[in-house]
């Protein structure tokens, strides 16, 4: 896509014509989005944002650097000076002499820079690009200034981040710019095969080449308030399509509603969040100390520890309004958390929310189901029943977690997986199924909580773990007991006795081996001291990573693997313990109590306890 067919009468937020008249910093200029008249120095000091209006001025190069780092910490990358003509290309004038003009103008060789820095502390390598040289066109020079940076940031072993503004690739190269797709490309594949954190920021405008490579492939994408990305430009689809499309088409904000951006960051805030968002990343050599996990705190593994509940209450219990959702959790328990949205592909499900955080200064990865306490907020969080795209968003935060060696949680409160109309256009089935056979290989500690309900496949997707706990008052089941009691007893009203039959409640399902154990609620359920429970959950999630960090990736996943594998096979579990002294993974040890339940009726230890005992 090239810059004119991107940008031209594409908006009437041109960036290009920001320009100021009279000398830099002390002269006015008109602001981009409302037009009003703005002194320079107030401007300037605003991080060049509007305060009416809120627009963000483009930047310079130099001056986003000088916005981004600590003062003082940049240093420059040294980058091969590509000065090609590779096509000997004229236009109304020959490419080098657009060059000239344009490093004239700018004082940069080309559309991009790459330094060494730091932001909050964290070492960074970033590569960003300059709207004012040819308008951020990709060519070789561009291409070889990001692959450069990358290849840097690999070595060292520190995050990338790339400020991106551009209108795509750079005509006058022809096809070696657009090879600079594949070039940049495959440096990012690198960081992510070295488990290196990449943070892409896009500014106003970016499209084309520069939108379809090295800005949409980071880990995380941060987009400037109003920032525009795509593929094709506004002009260029109106006329294919012979539509005229929304105001806010191709916006952050519209991106971040169709599952794009992770985060839309006013630029006042670009710091503590990219600060934040180092903090977690588990390859960083300084910074925050960690503490050391400690095991303590208690996790029910006998069945005699828990009374004898009646399933329909504990129906009841688990469904309360008023028991913290996952959002509640995430502030109670952990610091620094970043919420990552949309899956990159369609859509950001409000239902499912996803992100990295520090649990007693241990980076980790979060994902839970959301409901909420009032009906607009349950309305608003579609009633926590995630659609594909929240599968599909979990997925992509598991595989970040994976990618940068962070332990997995997951908090399931949900009646199920959204049955829509649209969730099935978009294969929920496939999104829960595929969901299931990647956390079956993830090689990070995973650790399930059921904190509420844990409703049939739809919360099953989330619950292929390592360790499966469920807090004392909620309950996990293949369907809901009004579902069973419609289909079976052929009456909804049956659903107190379809749930006693399901067995839905925590002792149940510490009986069964689902669960490896139980977390005590306060007296009165969550609801009634939501901090306690809060502090209940964290002391049991400190054993459960305690417990499995010191794991290899092989160990876990085999382990994890064996687990599951053995749900509905007594006999040959029973055989195999038989023959088999060694207890000591929770798969053995559910294997035997398989059997033992089946000729012991009034066995009262659950299957995992031998495992999970050992570190109340
Ligand atoms: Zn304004």
């Amino acid at each position: 896509m090239t810059i004119e067919a991107t940008l031209g009468a594409s908006s009437s937020r041109d960036p290009g014509t920001a320009s100021t008249k009279g000398s830099a910093g002390s002269s006015w200029l008109l602001c981009g989005g409302c037009n009003t008249m703005i002194y320079g120095r107030r401007f300037d000091r605003a991080a060049r944002v509007c305060a009416d209006c809120g627009w963000h001025a483009p930047l310079t190069a130099d001056g986003r650097l000088e916005q981004l780092l600590d003062p003082g910490s940049r240093r420059d990358i040294d980058v091969l000076a590509i000065d090609g003509d590779p096509l000997g290309f004229v236009d109304s004038r020959p490419y080098p002499d657009r060059l000239r003009a344009a490093r004239a103008a700018t004082g940069l060789h080309d559309a991009a820079l790459a330094v060494h820095g730091t932001i909050e502390g964290n070492p960074v390598v970033v590569v960003v690009m300059d709207f004012r040289f040819l308008g951020g066109s990709l060519g070789a020079a561009v291409g070889e200034v990001f692959t450069r940076g990358a290849e840097v940031a690999l070595r060292e072993r520190t995050p990338l981040i790339t400020v991106t503004a551009s209108g795509g690739a750079r005509m006058q190269e022809g096809a070696i710019a657009l090879m600079q797709m594949a070039k940049t490309s495959q440096a990012l594949g690198q960081l992510d095969e070295a488990g290196i954190l990449t943070v892409s920021i896009i500014t106003d405008p970016t499209f084309g080449g520069v939108a379809a490579s090295f800005a949409t492939l980071a880990d995380v994408i941060i987009a400037e308030p109003g920032a525009r990305l795509g593929f094709a430009g506004r002009r260029v689809i109106e006329q294919t399509i012979r539509q005229v499309l929304p105001a806010d088409f191709q916006t952050a904000e519209f991106l971040r509603t169709h599952g794009v951006v992770d985060i839309i960051s006013p630029r006042r805030d670009l710091r503590p969040t990219l600060g934040r968002l180092l903090s977690v990343s588990s390859r960083r050599d300084d910074g925050i100390p960690r503490q050391p996990l400690r095991a303590g705190g208690a996790i029910l593994t006998k069945i005699a520890d828990l009374p004898e509940r009646d399933s329909w209450e504990s129906v009841r219990t688990a469904r309360r309004l008023g028991r913290p959702s996952t959002l509640d959790y995430i502030d109670m328990i952990l610091e620094d958390f970043t919420e990552l949205r949309g899956d990159r592909m369609s859509a950001d499900c409000p239902a499912l929310v996803a992100g990295l955080g520090r649990l007693d200064g241990v980076p980790v990865a979060v994902i839970g189901t959301q409901k909420g306490h009032t009906a607009d907020e349950l309305r608003h969080r579609n009633f926590g029943m995630p659609t594909p795209s929240g599968y599909r968003k979990s997925a992509r935060v598991m595989r970040l977690a994976a990618k940068l060696g962070l332990p997995v949680i997951t908090l399931i409160d949900t009646a199920g997986a959204y049955p829509g109309m649209e969730a099935e256009e978009q294969a929920q089935a496939v999104a829960i199924a595929e969901n299931l056979r990647l956390m079956a290989s993830l090689a990070v500690p995973v650790v399930a909580v059921v904190t509420g309900e844990g409703g049939s496949g739809g919360a099953l997707a989330l619950a292929f773990a390592d360790r499966v706990l469920m807090c004392e008052n909620a309950v996990y089941s293949v369907i809901s007991a009004e579902g069973c009691a419609s289909i079976l007893w052929k009456d909804p009203a049956a659903a107190p006795r379809a749930a006693a039959a399901l067995r839905v409640n925590s002792r149940e399902l510490l009986r069964l081996g689902i669960v490896d154990g139980v977390i005590p609620e306060p007296d009165g359920g969550a609801d009634a001291d939501p901090a306690a429970a809060a502090s209940a959950l964290r002391a049991a999630l400190r054993i459960c990573l305690a417990e499995l960090t010191p794991l290899d990736q092989m160990t876990l996943v085999t382990r994890r693997r064996t687990r599951f594998r053995q749900f509905g096979v007594p006999t040959a579990a029973a055989n195999a313990t038989d023959s088999d002294s060694d207890t000591s993974t929770p798969s053995d040890a559910a294997g035997e109590h398989a059997a033992a339940t089946d000729d012991q009726p009034g066995h009262e230890q659950s299957p995992h306890e031998q495992t999970v005992e050992a570190h109340r």
